[in-house]
């Protein structure tokens, strides 16, 4: 399958790796939003987060707990998970992933 993550996870095309497990990978985003901007995605394919969460509620568990964890290690004390579902809704790459945003202010609503 041609994913761009698929082939971040395959170590095909490089990243700055956070954090890696057999379960999940946590990489930098290539155009941070944020002072600390991470992707954590799973290591199997799926294509939105949504998918991941119906097919196997655990593992999309694991990526939101590593969310915690690498806020945590970093010091971040507010920070946003952000889940972006189908392009009207943002989503760009269609392999699932979690958004770790930190180190500035957010504004709510979102745009
Ligand atoms: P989405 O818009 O699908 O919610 O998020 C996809 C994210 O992937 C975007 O924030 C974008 O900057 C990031 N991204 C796209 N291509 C690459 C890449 O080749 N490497 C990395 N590290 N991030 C990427
Ligand atoms: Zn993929």
């Amino acid at each position: 399958m041609d994913c761009l993550f698929c082939k971040i996870v395959a170590g095909e095309i490089p990243a700055s790796i956070v954090k890696k497990n057999v379960l999940y990978t946590a990489f930098n985003d290539i155009t941070p939003q944020a002072p600390t901007h991470i992707l954590i995605i799973p290591n199997h394919h799926f294509s939105n987060m949504a998918e991941a969460a119906m097919a196997n509620p655990e593992l999309v568990g694991e990526i939101f707990k590593a969310a915690g964890e690498i806020a945590s290690e970093i010091g971040l004390e507010s920070y946003r998970m952000n889940v972006n579902t189908g392009a009207g809704a943002g989503q760009s790459v269609f392999h699932a992933h979690l958004h770790l945003l930190g180190g500035r202010t957010f504004a709510w609503p979102p745009g």
